[in-house]
């Protein structure tokens, strides 16, 4: 890769869509838009909305583009289906730098002021362009008086303008203003397409990955492109010679990390706080933050809980063969009422945690709660002893009292087995 270093550019760069057939995973909405530009029924004002690194700003440009094209000869007369990316409009806008179409972040000029700007200069006809076209990033952050002062051109747009504003948080864009906007929401792009998409530009970079490492990327990427790119670019760097491997990236994005949180919870579930006492302190002493930790807990119960309603999810092939294994038997092991609760314990532990003067007490509190509850019995268990008695004779408790007293002085029986054996 030495060759091309000196002239390395990011590969979300140097891979970002130019033209709407570059957009992966958005076909409703290309094909919405090219149509409504093939018919010239063209919107004045859009609303794009998606999480971050979906595509939504790439998607403005691009219909900037298709909006203001000349046409390869410079003859083109009316907005294109798809921009040409060589006339000087395409170029122009690419570069950032055409007079009439303009970006703004409204993360930063959240103002009133800020978009009086905007409509008095709205007013005037484009320079060069067809169409004056505005793009809002973040437009959720204006303020309310900003938004009235846009509502009033959004209703009598001039005819030479074109807003398109682009939020990840659609719910804070009052509705008088989403009312006047064409809405496309921008999918997250699946993991399988995603890898699709990384193979072919691995492909162009003459760089090899071995399936299970490109799994871990498209996986990790959650979605978005460029999310994945980055990280692609990183294992690439990392990269020793040129075949990007499994274990490099399981490195990278931090799966012993994540194989640690198995440990603790498996100690957790078997009831055995002081086992998990000790595998938190090393933790610790590795630098893990109990918040961190808290986190990662509550997303492996949450991918165990799908998985023990649906369970062909713990078979997720993008999932490294060490979490999967480990991952099958929890889900298997554990009641749909046992990870209910444990999930309970650890969102009120996040908060905990996150409030309380020092993380590291607070979270071992957290922990010794949680491995306490693995050994009692759940409520419908608890009920089902009261009317036939302990499921498990070998429950002293249960043997001298038919009937005991529920609460936390009742022995408990003892928790759900899970095999202390360890792929890893
Ligand atoms: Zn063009």
């Amino acid at each position: 890769m030495s060759e091309t270093a000196a002239a390395y550019r990011v590969l979300a760069r140097k891979y970002r869509p130019a033209a709407f057939a570059d957009l992966i995973g958005q076909e409703a909405l290309v094909r919405i838009l090219t149509n409504a530009i093939r018919a010239g029924r063209i919107a004045h004002a859009f609303m794009l909305t998606g999480v971050r690194g979906v595509g939504k700003t790439t998607t403005a440009r691009i219909l900037a583009r298709a909006l203001n094209c000349l046409g390869p000869d410079g003859s083109r007369d009316g907005p294109a289906e798809e921009p040409c990316g060589v006339c000087e409009a395409c170029t122009a806008i690419a570069a950032d730098r055409h007079v009439d179409v303009i970006e703004m972040d409204a993360a930063s000029h959240t103002g009133v002021d800020d978009v009086r700007e905007i409509i008095e200069a709205a007013r005037y006809r484009p320079v060069s362009a067809r169409f004056k076209v505005y793009i809002v990033d973040e437009v959720h952050m204006l303020s309310r008086q900003a938004f009235n002062a846009l509502l009033k051109t959004l209703e009598e747009p001039p005819g030479h303008v074109k807003f398109i504003f682009a939020t990840t948080e659609i719910r804070k864009v009052p509705v008088t203003v989403l009312s006047r906007c064409q809405r496309f929401d921008l999918r997250r792009v699946p993991a399988e397409m995603l890898e699709a998409h990384f193979q072919g530009v691995l492909a162009q970079e003459g760089a090899e990955i071995e399936p299970e490492a490109l799994a871990r990327i498209a996986r990790a990427a959650d979605g978005s492109v460029r999310d994945g790119l980055s990280m692609l670019d990183q294992a690439i760097a990392e990269a020793d010679g040129d075949r990007i491997a499994a274990d490099a990236v399981n490195e990278m994005l931090g799966l012993a990390d994540r194989l640690d949180i198995y440990d603790l919870f498996e100690a957790l579930m078997r009831g055995e706080p002081a086992a998990a006492l000790a595998r938190f302190d090393e933790m610790y002493r590795a630098g893990a933050d109990p918040g961190l930790v808290l986190q990662d807990m509550a997303e492996l119960v949450h991918r165990l809980t799908r998985a023990s309603v649906v369970p062909t999810e713990a078979e997720d092939a993008a999932l490294p063969e060490a979490e999967r294994v480990r991952g099958r038997k929890l889900a298997e092991a554990l009641s749909l009422p046992a990870l209910t609760r444990v999930w309970q314990l650890v969102l009120k532990g996040i908060q905990e945690v996150n409030a309380a003067p020092s993380a590291k007490p607070a979270f071992e509190m957290v922990l010794l709660r949680i491995a306490y509850a693995a050994g009692l019995p759940t409520p419908a268990e608890a009920i089902a002893q009261l009317r036939f008695g302990a499921p498990d004779a070998a429950a002293p408790q249960a043997r001298a009292e038919p009937k005991p007293a529920p609460g936390p002085s009742a022995d408990p029986p003892p928790p759900p087995p899970i095999s202390e054996e360890h792929t890893s």
